[in-house]
């Protein structure tokens, strides 16, 4: 039986490691709430690119920072989709933040100081309450240092970069395999050697190794970490 005390849950990891699936399956089942992270980053980096500050993978990164007061994210709910979609100035952008376009520069965009306290800052209101299951690179380590549980999550390169391939594929967007994993190689090095809060392990963070686990056995996985978590608390 789960208690009922409402807690909080980070789970990190590199790109295309399983994160979102694993963290969405983990909230629905507690009826908590999920948030995906990186759509905010991916938002801020939609907004860059449309507004000419981010061109041929080149960053203005004085415009960006003044720009980051005209930028409003926030997400609805889509029951028909079953996810929680990127409002970004009141577009829905869902599936704009998912292209290789945006793959291609979030990174960079993500490595900028003010980038980072902005969307911390708007992750934190977001769980203040609880009750909630946040995915990204920096959960367990910035946003909610006190989580009660901390996943971190991996899984082999070729399979995170067949998992990739197949979502981008089933978005209608075709894409090789090697440049599938450029792009993962090149976000895993930006996200884990920036200056300000590089993708770590945290030390409490138990890892999930989703490789060759199927969707069932990774919730089971965690629904019983929770378990053991809430009964501690
Ligand atoms: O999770 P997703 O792959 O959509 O994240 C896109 C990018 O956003 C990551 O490669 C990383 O650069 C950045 N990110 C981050 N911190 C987070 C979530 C995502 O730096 N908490």
């Amino acid at each position: 039986m789960l208690s009922e005390k409402k807690i909080t849950i980070a789970v990190d990891g590199y790109s295309s490691c399983g994160k979102s699936t694993l963290a969405k399956a983990l909230a629905g089942s507690l009826g908590y709430l999920f948030i995906d992270s990186g759509a905010m980053y991916r938002g801020v980096t939609l907004y860059c690119m449309r507004s000419g500050l981010i061109e041929n993978g080149v960053l203005q990164k004085e415009a960006i920072e003044n720009a980051l007061n005209e930028i409003e994210l926030h997400f609805e709910y889509n029951p028909e989709t079953d996810i929680s979609e990127l409002i970004l100035n009141g577009e829905n952008v869902e599936h704009q933040i998912r292209m290789p376009n945006v793959a291609a520069n979030v990174s960079k965009v993500a490595a900028i100081k003010s980038v980072r306290h902005k969307l911390v800052e708007e992750q934190r209101k977001i769980g203040a309450n609880g009750g909630i299951v946040m995915d990204g690179r920096d959960i367990g380590s910035v946003v909610f240092p006190n989580a009660e549980l901390k996943l971190f999550v991996t899984a082999a390169p070729e399979i995170r970069a067949q998992r990739r391939k197949d979502e981008l594929e089933s978005k209608g967007v075709q894409i090789t395999l090697d440049e599938v994993i450029a792009n993962l190689m090149e976000r895993d090095l930006i996200d884990s050697t920036r200056e300000e809060s590089p993708l770590i392990q945290v030390e409490d963070a138990i890892v999930i190794d989703t490789s060759y686990l199927t969707r069932e056995e990774q919730l089971k996985q965690a629904l019983e970490l929770v378990n053991q978590v809430t009964l501690q608390n």
